[in-house]
């Protein structure tokens, strides 16, 4: 069942996600696979949109000659350097300078830090001081802000907004402040304290910041509904994670919590936390044939999120070994050959299958505006899957427009409602390059 919001992960919601290389740590495949030489890219400066003056780098990031991975790189700059931004390109890449060099930079692996409004968009005369604007993006808080029933700090706090977390803005007041939606309480929040995006603030980042970065100790889990908790002991459960689902251990991080014996902390798919080293394996023995004849109807009559570990099966090509509804595969088998007919190479797969309770904690923790409702996402029944957010699976990418024209010859389609322009011409809020349902039996 298509949603609005097929996307309940931070990850999958980046505009036009476009790769960068992260220099240090593992690498998707598909990123490094991605980058030919010698591709330019019609890619426009852009002209009358809020500036971003500033920007930080939140890995070792690659500066290019161009506004896309197709150009060679110039440097390397670390993790935490703040950059000046000179322009910004149509497919969001900054241009920036450092070390005395100029170049662009994927703003995947960046956060705001400053913006400017051009001068052509400042009303002639004073707006009233009750004025507001509407106003479509989100916002991020830079430390924990409070949420008031006006837009001044004489009004009273309604709620906070934690440090990191975002929200949906839906007006702004003349003096900046914006109006939001934290936990279901509406209210207003200083523009001094949050940054904002045109999405998902969290997934501006990039798509592996909360999950796989740089780490390359992989696990999969050994048994159904394996737990992974908020802290050592298991008193606050997170979600459950499938069997034979892949999560990267993050040693680093158990040392500055304190390692605890049979303790991990893991990352998977957008969530982190600590798991059960008992629960954990090397490799996966998922299936990877619908050895028991599913059909898609069966599978569409499981409890969203719940379905049987019986009806996943892995992606055989996958190096991650993403679990996907067992009906679906056939056609992904026959997608993936035309596919490497194409191109030479395999269709690269971020994610299938998600659990309910996944769902629900990126339902709680992104509100309502960011992720799907759960329970209606379509890879709850593991029939879509999510490409990469690089630049060749993104709407001007050669692999997007090949498999937009032909993924429905296999029984996967793109809905139009996640196209990148609206009928009207407008560019849609909700669009994503990436996710392709299974519509076959
Ligand atoms: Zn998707």
């Amino acid at each position: 069942m298509p949603t609005q919001f097929p996307h309940a992960m931070p990850r999958m919601l980046t505009v036009l996600g476009l790769s960068a290389v992260l220099v240090m740590g593992n690498l998707p495949a598909s990123t490094a696979a991605s980058t030919p030489a010698g591709i330019t890219t019609a890619v426009q400066v852009q002209a009358n949109k809020k500036t971003v003056t500033k920007v930080k780098t939140t890995a070792n990031l690659n500066m290019r000659t161009g506004a896309g991975t197709g150009h060679k790189v110039v440097l390397t700059i670390r993790k935490g350097k703040t950059l000046s931004v000179s322009a910004t390109a149509s497919n969001g890449w900054y241009k920036v300078g450092y070390s005395g060099k100029t170049g662009w930079v994927s703003n995947k692996y960046v956060t705001v830090v400053a913006s400017s409004t051009p001068k052509k968009t400042v009303t002639k005369k004073p707006a009233p001081k009750n004025a507001t604007k509407t106003v479509t993006l989100w916002v991020k808080a830079t430390s924990t802000v409070n949420v008031r029933k006006g837009s001044s700090t004489s009004n009273a706090v309604v709620t906070k907004l934690a440090k990191g977390k975002t929200a949906k803005a839906t007006s702004q007041a003349a003096n900046g402040w914006y109006r939001v939606t934290v936990g279901g309480k509406t209210g207003w929040v200083s523009n001094t304290y949050v940054t904002t995006c045109s999405k998902g603030c969290e997934v501006d980042t990039g798509k592996y910041t909360s999950n796989r970065a740089g780490l390359t100790d992989r696990y999969f889990t050994r048994s159904n509904g394996a737990d992974i908790y908020a802290s050592v002991g298991g008193q606050r459960r997170i979600s459950d994670i499938p069997k034979n689902s892949i999560v990267y251990r993050d040693a680093k991080w158990e040392k500055d919590a304190g390692q605890v014996s049979g303790w991990y902390f893991v990352r998977t798919q957008g969530i982190s936390g600590w798991m059960k080293s008992s629960d954990l394996k090397r490799s996966s023995n998922a299936g990877t044939k619908n050895t028991k004849g599913y059909t898609r109807a069966q599978v569409l009559k499981q409890k969203n999120g719940q379905i049987s570990s019986s009806m996943l099966v892995a992606i055989p090509w996958d190096t991650e070994k993403t679990l996907i509804a067992a009906p679906a595969l056939a056609d992904l088998t026959r997608l993936n050959t035309a596919f490497k007919k194409k191109f030479g190479k395999n269709l690269d797969i971020d994610l299938a299958y998600r659990t309910l309770d996944t769902q629900k904690y990126y339902y709680r923790d992104l509100g309502p505006f960011i992720a799907a409702k759960p329970g209606t996402s379509n890879h709850g029944w593991g029939l879509a899957i999510d490409v990469p957010e690089t630049y060749d699976y993104s709407f001007r990418g050669k692999y997007y427009k090949w498999l937009k024209a032909n993924a429905h010859k296999y029984n996967w389609v793109h809905r139009a409602y996640l196209e990148e322009y609206r009928a009207n011409g407008t560019r849609n809020p909700y669009a994503e390059a990436w996710h392709f349902e299974y519509v076959g039996k």
